[in-house]
């Protein structure tokens, strides 16, 4: 009998992936491939290109290893097609089948790209998640608001992680208050852990230099894991040594240590080289063995069982037309200090350089930095959309696009967030040691000198004061600018004005 095809994408690299379980080593053989679409359907960071490929040359062996049988197309193979499903079809036609075994990709665009392939494709839900999509749904549906907190107290729920029968451990569910801590800078925190690269990985690492060379971001020096052996060692060192000041400094940012007490492991766990309820029954462990705080154990697991799980509930639910919302109708272009251009806002150059650097920045760099720059200033969120997903070397749309359209820039009308992610200056003055090398000065407020976020900042509040000014939460901050006197309000305006003239103009701002 002819044998089917089993699909395994770049971010599907866990033994335990569906597809395989469903396919039989005997007869089915492995298609995995290494194609230009996949490569260029944004600029991605060459870091990314080279842990993916890397991940994937070393993914397949271990499956040789275990008795499959693998047809792996390198990106410079002369008879490679350029893309996932033409590979299939060339893969078919050389063993006579058009049968294929495919776990959900984490894209439309590639669901799309199945679901119209001349191709009989058997597609089954990836179920390395928590949370199925059909439950998230039933957990969704009839609900006014999609809150992160209720679905994350399902989970818990499901898991049994910190219960205690059917009550959170420790008498709260969310410990997030003791979580706003500043931090200082310490020579002797740990960093996360870095690998060499082996033979595969610099044979990789030559052809990502010459194939995508001139892409935005530094290949070298290349430390990320590649196999799911070292991703678990990354992710033990992170245990024993940061967990513990995980929570209390979660949103601080530190212009000399870009890690701070962050595990960087979405790296790792978005391409399938580790597993959500492995590392969070870890993490619970550290907990109970008394070497973690509650609070930083409790924070850790809500990010992979809670926030992890529900962006994902939403890209699928909300459909292939979510990257394309724009609710608050901003339609600046992405200014080319996102892509390194210079500035004088510190916070943004830091977050810029270690993304260029590192492809990685941590949740309060993308969220209170980047983020809320492009949403003060009226950045079109689908170009917004794209930088993430360029730059990132964990980005996947299931779990960038909510993120970003709708937590970051509210595009999605306000489905992840109650109230947009903005703040002034104040507030990267309070949780980061940008401010003090920056050229602008945070404590002043207009004028010659003042921190644009403080002048943006207001500007967007009032540009959306239709929609915002009867929200609740932010009655307060419209009453505050309503107390100002009309001097003030004026400055301040008139100096976002300027601003965005300025950004309009490509001047150094
Ligand atoms: C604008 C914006 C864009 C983002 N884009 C991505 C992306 O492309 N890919 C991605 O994995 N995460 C994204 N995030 C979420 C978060 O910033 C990253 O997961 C995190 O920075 C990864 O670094 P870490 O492993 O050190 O995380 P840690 O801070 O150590 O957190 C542990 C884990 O929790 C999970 N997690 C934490 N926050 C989130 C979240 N908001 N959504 C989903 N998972 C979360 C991640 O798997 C992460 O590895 C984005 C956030 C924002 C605000
Ligand atoms: S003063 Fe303003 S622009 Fe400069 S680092 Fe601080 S927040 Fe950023």
């Amino acid at each position: 009998m002819v044998g089917r095809l089993v699909l395994v994408l770049g971010d599907q690299l866990s033994q335990g992936l569906s597809a395989l379980q469903a396919a039989d080593r005997s007869r089915d053989i492995v298609v995995m491939a290494e194609v230009m679409d996949e490569g260029t359907y944004v600029p991605h960071h060459p870091k990314k290109i080279a842990l993916i490929l890397s991940a994937m040359r070393h993914f397949a062996d271990e499956l040789r290893e275990n008795g499959w049988q693998v047809a792996y197309t390198r990106l410079d193979d002369p008879e490679a097609s350029k893309s996932v499903v033409g590979e299939l079809m060339r893969r078919g036609q050389e063993r006579g089948t058009t049968e294929v075994i495919a776990t959900q990709p984490g894209e439309w665009r590639l669901i799309e790209a199945l679901d119209n392939a001349p191709l009989t494709v058997t597609r089954l839900p990836d179920d390395r998640f928590i949370c199925s999509l059909d439950e998230f749904d039933r957990w969704a549906e009839g609900r006014k608001e999609l809150r992160m907190e209720y679905f994350y107290r399902e989970m818990r729920r499901k898991t049994g992680l910190m219960m205690e029968g059917d009550k959170p451990a420790g008498g709260k569910w969310n410990y997030d208050h003791d979580n706003r801590k500043p931090a200082k800078s310490d020579m002797l925190r740990a960093r996360p852990m870095r690998f060499t690269p082996d033979a595969v990985t610099e044979e990789v690492l030559d052809l990502v230099a010459a194939r995508f060379g001139g892409n935005f971001g530094e290949l070298r020096p290349f430390w990320f894991g590649v196999t799911s052996g070292q991703a678990k060692r990354a992710f033990d060192h992170f245990a024993k040594s940061l967990l513990p000041g995980f929570g209390d400094y979660q949103d601080a940012m530190l212009q000399d240590d870009r890690f701070v007490h962050h595990s960087v492991i979405s790296v790792y766990l978005n391409i399938g080289l580790l597993d959500p309820v492995d590392m969070c029954t870890r993490v619970v462990e550290e907990w109970q063995a008394g070497h973690v705080p509650i609070n930083a154990a409790e924070g850790y697991i809500r990010q992979v069982i809670g926030w992890r799980e529900y962006m994902r509930g939403i890209y699928f639910r909300e459909g292939p037309d979510y990257t394309a919302r724009n609710t608050l109708d901003h339609a600046r272009d992405l200014p080319g200090l996102y892509w390194g251009a210079e500035t004088r806002m510190n916070c943004v150059a830091q977050t810029v350089d270690q993304t260029k650097e590192e492809a990685y920045a941590h949740h309060i760099q993308r969220l209170m930095v980047t983020g809320n720059f492009a949403l003060l200033a009226g950045i079109d969120p689908a170009q917004v959309h794209e930088w993430y997903l360029a730059v990132y070397a964990d980005a996947f749309e299931w779990v960038e696009a909510p993120n970003v359209i709708g937590m970051s820039q509210f595009a999605d009308g306000g489905i992840i967030a109650s109230k947009p992610y903005i703040s002034s200056g104040n507030y990267i003055a309070k949780m980061s040691d940008y401010c003090g090398n920056c050229a602008y000065s945070v404590k002043q407020k207009t004028g010659e000198g003042a921190c644009p976020f403080n002048l943006l900042y207001w500007d967007f509040l009032i540009r959306h004061r239709d929609r915002f000014g009867r929200n609740p939460r932010m009655g307060p901050i419209y009453r505050t600018w309503d107390r100002m006197d009309e001097v003030r309000r004026t400055a301040l305006l008139e100096g976002a004005a300027q601003v965005l003239a300025d950004l309009d103009a490509g001047k150094v701002i």
